[in-house]
């Protein structure tokens, strides 16, 4: 899932948004992705909830998607 968003990242936003961008990662296994992704959603969760608030309107359907997946 790709989200461009219009918002000043902190130095721990870059380092991870770096990380997962990587070739290693991009190139790595789904659940090294996963628990990136995660820990990068978990910061953005507490440090800067304006933009999970954004995140929520702007993919509805990819994160309903998401959960589907949990399910099979
Ligand atoms: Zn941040």
């Amino acid at each position: 899932m790709k989200i461009f968003l219009d918002f000043t990242p902190c130095n721990d936003c870059k380092t991870m948004m770096n990380q997962l961008s990587s070739p290693e990662m991009v190139f790595g296994d789904e659940k090294t992705r996963t628990d990136e992704s995660s820990k990068f959603l978990r910061h953005l969760t507490y440090n800067h909830p304006e933009i999970i608030q954004a995140v929520m309107q702007e993919v509805p359907k990819q994160k309903k998607q998401e959960e589907f997946d949990f399910f099979k």
